[in-house]
């Protein structure tokens, strides 16, 4: 499970290094044009790179300091799908501006009674001349607010099994008839909406892959994974890890409490088996290799620890830094308390890390950890069928579950 990168002198490094020192300061559009965004997708829009090669490009450009463009549903879900199924002209349009971040994307997919089940979402799409008619609502859509374009799945044709009669437009969210209203979640910021649909007009040229085709495509993005070597935060890799709060704890004096002292051990378990998990999936993209069934326990395994690390925050602190958003857990906090000077610290200098918020509202946010993306609960249906070969949830074609369909099965 050891790997080591290649050396200093790779010619793979020279090159990107030598781009570096000629845009010391990217723009998005650059970092889009030179590649570097999507190492992995074909020219012209990416390099072609192998794992190894990705690997390189992640570490020079974090040594550089150089980050790419945040369009995370736009680069991570829309552009492959996109690059996958869509027109000369599709990717010629939209592509390069996505990978610049000039554009925003959203994800138009879950509605109120289609969420785990997408495939029986009711939003219509109707064929008009050189346009498609949209009638329906979403729910859930991050970013819808911001966003330029969506990717929106509708129900073309309802007279055929669920997963048959649906396809993939691409959806100018400035259209006449779309209504976007905020949700607020407990976290205080409008992550998401509600967007509904009244006779939205979409041109046919917006229509991507064939007519029918789009429950095949909402899962196109799966084999798109990008190779990474961050191991990143504990909300869905953004935010502190868990060795921030241990290290936090540490920082602010020793703890005595027995409970207390169990849960940490636990939390740091938790957070060394998740990079064990980590390294082995790694490994095996280096490899060449598809990763086993590890790959499939790991959101599982990451989104409850993620609710672990950040309730053991929250308890150590106390419900005060839930009403004041508090920096019980705040680092310089604690050594001013004991009077201590922090040689790496000096008055004028900012907080490093684990600023007040991102442990108030980290605690907020883990409760969606394990909904988004797929809930806990069919994680775990899933893990059951596909890796323990255990009998399917649902009998998909008719529509019932599998308790259903094995008690109507004459004895
Ligand atoms: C932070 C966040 C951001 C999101 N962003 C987007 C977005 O940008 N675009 C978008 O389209 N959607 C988005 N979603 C929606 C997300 O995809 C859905 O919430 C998720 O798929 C679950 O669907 P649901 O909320 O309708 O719950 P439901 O499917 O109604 O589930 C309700 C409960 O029933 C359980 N359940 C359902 N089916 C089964 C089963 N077969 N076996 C056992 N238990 C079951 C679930 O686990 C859950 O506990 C986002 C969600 C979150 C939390």
């Amino acid at each position: 499970m050891d790997f080591v990168l290649p050396a200093e002198d790779d010619p793979r490094r020279a090159e990107v290094r030598a781009w570096l020192a000629d845009h010391p300061r990217p723009t998005g559009r650059e970092l889009a044009e030179s590649g570097l965004v999507v190492p992995h997708w074909p020219a012209p829009y990416g390099l072609g790179a192998d794992p190894v090669h990705q690997l390189i490009v992640d570490d020079e450009l974090t040594r550089a300091g150089v980050r790419r463009p945040v369009n995370p549903i736009g680069i991570g879900w829309a552009g492959p799908t996109i690059l996958f199924a869509g027109t000369p002209e599709q990717k010629e349009r939209y592509l390069t501006p996505m990978l610049a971040g000039e554009e925003f994307w959203c994800q138009l997919f879950s509605e109120p009674a289609a969420g785990s089940d997408l495939a029986g979402l009711g939003t219509r799409a109707v064929r008009d001349g050189d346009e498609w008619v949209v009638n329906g609502q979403k729910i859930w859509t991050s970013g819808a607010q911001l966003a330029r374009f969506g990717i929106l799945i509708a129900r073309t044709d309802p007279d055929v099994p669920k997963h048959k009669g649906i396809s993939y437009f691409i959806c100018p969210m400035d259209a006449p008839g779309i209504e976007i209203r905020p949700i607020t979640t407990m976290t205080g910021v409008p992550s998401f909406n509600e967007v509904f649909f009244t006779d939205v007009r979409i041109p046919a040229a917006n229509l991507v892959g064939d007519v029918h085709d789009g429950w095949r495509l909402a899962k196109v993005t799966l084999g798109n994974e990008r190779v990474s070597l961050s191991s990143g935060g504990v909300l869905w890799g953004a935010g502190p890890t868990a060795l921030d709060l241990l290290e936090a704890v540490r920082a602010a004096g020793p703890v005595t409490d027995p409970i207390a002292r169990q849960r940490l051990a636990g939390i740091y378990i938790e957070h060394t088996l998740l990079e064990l998990i980590r390294l082995r999936t790694l490994t095996a993209r280096l490899k060449g290799e598809q990763p086993g069934p590890e790959a499939s326990v790991r959101k599982i395994l990451a989104d409850e620890h993620g609710q672990h690390v950040m309730a053991a925050a929250r308890d150590l602190v106390g419900a005060w830094a839930m009403v004041t958003g508090g920096d019980g857990l705040d680092r310089r906090a604690g050594r001013q308390r004991r009077g201590e000077m922090d040689p790496n610290l000096s008055p004028d200098k900012p907080e490093p890390d684990l600023r007040d918020r991102d442990w108030y509202t980290g605690f907020l946010f883990s409760q969606a950890l394990t909904v988004g993306g797929g809930t806990g609960e069919v994680q775990r249906n899933i893990v059951a069928e596909r890796v323990l070969g255990l009998p399917h949830d649902v009998d998909v074609e008719a529509g019932r579950s599998w308790a259903e369909a094995r008690t109507a099965v004459p004895r």
